[in-house]
């Protein structure tokens, strides 16, 4: 483990900020805060923050959750609920952008948690770490499925004048209602298009993961080519498709939220997902309809796979979850 439960530092934070009526908040302290991602990845960072660990959005398919169970909680109610709160996140990325051994890599945020999730109300890390970032002039990029992203706005146009500073919205689909049931924590889709839109505005050129595509509940062709003609017509720079992938524990999390709220489609994914990824022939037609909305929308002369931006994005879906 990377960091200590500090029970001093809870007293100090009083009562009334451990436990809120349906949220507890576990202050710790890290020993380091910038994670290196272990092993060869197909992923465009190799460093990480994550400043929170549980995640209140509870969306139903999160990869995250199993990290819950290293901790001695669970991947359901707790991962939701019990959020861990490295308090020490801005000081201890103080000292190791400072350490000359550091070499200024670009670190991502928002990939084990969502950084703006309700705890940064409270305790501000996120808009701490830009902060720090931006003052050290390091490259970094941020993913969140909240509008309180536009909280930091400011300060964000501000990092993006010293250092590239990316910018990413989690929208899986444009359905409120589908969004309440699978996200219950997140703000609606409508709002992050909003927020999209809004970063845009800023010049700040936001990207949209759209992410999880959901089988059997979002990823027809008619509601993924609507998903990215909202997406683009928000000011989208580029837009990528990323399926639902069930690894173990959080396969059998999402298999019995099926059960229970949309059993018809349950056997399906028993079937589909005896691995933790979809065929490869569904991911496909997914990519294909969001890239022939792309391409619709630009005249029919873009080649690129969901982006708008002359198809620098990903040429198949990305299957590497997100917030
Ligand atoms: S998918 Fe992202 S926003 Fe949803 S619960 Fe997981 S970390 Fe939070």
């Amino acid at each position: 483990m990377r960091w200590d439960r500090d029970d001093g530092q809870m007293a100090l934070f009083g009562a009334e900020h451990r436990q809120l009526p349906d949220t507890e908040y576990m202050p710790v302290n890290a020993r380091r805060i910038i994670n290196t991602v272990p092993g060869p990845q197909r992923l465009p960072f190799r460093y990480t923050i994550n400043a929170y660990r549980g995640c209140r959005h509870a969306c139903v398919y999160c990869f995250a959750r199993p990290t819950h169970e290293f901790l001695g909680l669970n991947l359901g109610e707790d991962f939701e609920r019990r959020i861990v709160v490295k308090v020490n996140a801005v000081e201890k990325l103080r000292a190791e952008l400072a350490d000359p051994a550091w070499e200024g890599e670009l670190i991502a945020m928002g990939t084990n948690t969502d950084p703006y999730q309700p705890a940064e109300g409270r305790y501000h890390l996120t808009e701490g770490l830009i902060r720090e970032l931006s003052e050290a002039r390091n490259p970094f990029s941020i993913l969140t499925k909240s509008t309180m992203i536009l909280r930091d706005l400011d300060l964000l146009v501000e990092a993006s004048g010293r250092t590239r500073a990316g910018v990413s919205l989690s929208i899986g689909t444009i359905d409120d209602d589908l969004a309440r049931r699978t996200e219950p924590g997140a703000a609606p889709p409508s709002s992050r298009l909003q927020a999209v839109a809004k970063l845009a505005e800023a010049g700040l050129a936001p990207s949209v993961l759209l992410a999880p595509i959901l089988p059997g509940l979002s990823d027809d062709s008619q509601q993924l080519r609507s998903l990215t003609r909202a997406c683009l017509d928000a000011g989208a720079r580029s837009v990528t498709p990323i399926v639902l992938h069930l690894r173990p524990g959080v396969r059998e999390h999402y298999l019995g939220w099926l059960d229970e709220h949309e059993p018809q489609l349950a056997g399906q994914h028993r079937q589909a997902y005896s691995g933790a990824y979809l065929p490869r022939r569904e991911q496909d037609r997914i990519t294909e309809a969001v890239r022939a909305e792309v391409s619709a929308r630009a005249g029919g002369c873009r080649g690129g796979s969901g982006s708008a931006d002359g198809g620098r994005s990903r040429s198949r879906p990305r299957t590497r979850p997100v917030p």
